[in-house]
């Protein structure tokens, strides 16, 4: 947002990157906010089913709810990984839509981008040249980055990753690294010690090469089975502001891609 719209746009974000996404209390000061906005962009897909419906409700603001042009859903604009997966709420906080954790492929960050900066000259349409001049400009920064990226993480082709929960599929499918597995055994719901214990026999010879974990997740799962099995655990920022080095867009892929080579070299 601070990149496409510059001084010419207050951004506020209602999440923190240590706090889980799935989960967020409608605050009084964060329904102050939303009900003083232009614009909520959310990731969508459900993401946020959980608390931002009921936030928007008690905000009371029509120029952000859904079908207004104040409303985004970022997800719309990528190719969602897992959607279309039959749904039993039984099993879990399995996410219908596809997987909502779009924001871990710059790729997606960049449809998100030109999506963002349309809605911004939507609202704002005196602007306009400003909103397209940043845009133009981020994008060529960005995908140059992401060029960077792709060559750096070469090594990590074909690496195999355990993960906490399933926030990483983008991300994975991005840089080529197949998931074999998740701490936890139903999406949402904290690892158990018997599905750990599963994992410890199945992965006791190997078989993966590093155990994701975001700052937010309990450390004790993948510590555990780190210690059972040898596999180095890493923690990675899900987002922005995540680690000190993921201090913005740039920073959390460079930061990502450094931490997973270093696990890497280290097996
Ligand atoms: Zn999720």
């Amino acid at each position: 947002m601070t990149e496409l719209g510059g001084d010419l746009v207050q951004a506020y974000s209602a999440t923190t990157a240590l706090q889980d996404p799935h989960y967020i209390q409608a605050r009084p000061s964060l329904i102050a906010r939303v009900r003083r906005a232009d614009l909520v962009v959310c990731s969508g897909a459900q993401l946020e089913i959980g608390w931002l419906p009921a936030l928007l409700q008690k905000a009371n603001n029509r120029k952000v709810l859904p079908g207004a042009d104040g409303y985004m859903e970022a997800s719309r604009y990528v190719a969602r990984i897992d959607s279309g997966v039959r749904v039993d709420r039984a099993r879990g906080d399995i996410h219908p839509q596809g997987n909502p954790h779009i924001q871990t492929n710059p790729h997606n960050i960049a449809a998100i981008a030109l999506a963002l900066s349309d809605t911004l000259v939507r609202l704002d349409p005196d602007n306009a040249n400003r909103y397209r001049a940043n845009l133009a400009d981020f994008d060529r920064r960005w995908q140059a980055a992401i060029d960077g990226w792709e060559r750096r993480a070469l090594p990590l082709r074909g690496s195999r990753g355990i993960t906490h929960h399933k926030s990483w599929v983008y991300l994975f499918e991005w840089l080529g690294i197949e998931e074999v597995a998740n701490l936890e055994a139903v999406p949402g719901i904290p690892p158990t010690a018997t599905h750990l214990s599963a994992l410890t026999a199945r992965f006791a010879d190997g078989g993966a090469d590093f155990i994701v974990r975001s700052p937010y997740q309990d450390a004790r799962a993948s510590e555990w089975l780190a210690e059972r099995t040898g596999i180095k655990p890493v923690l990675l920022p899900l987002t922005v502001g995540g680690t000190d080095a993921a201090s913005d867009l740039f920073g959390l892929f460079d930061d990502i891609i450094g931490r997973l080579l270093e696990a890497r070299d280290d097996a």
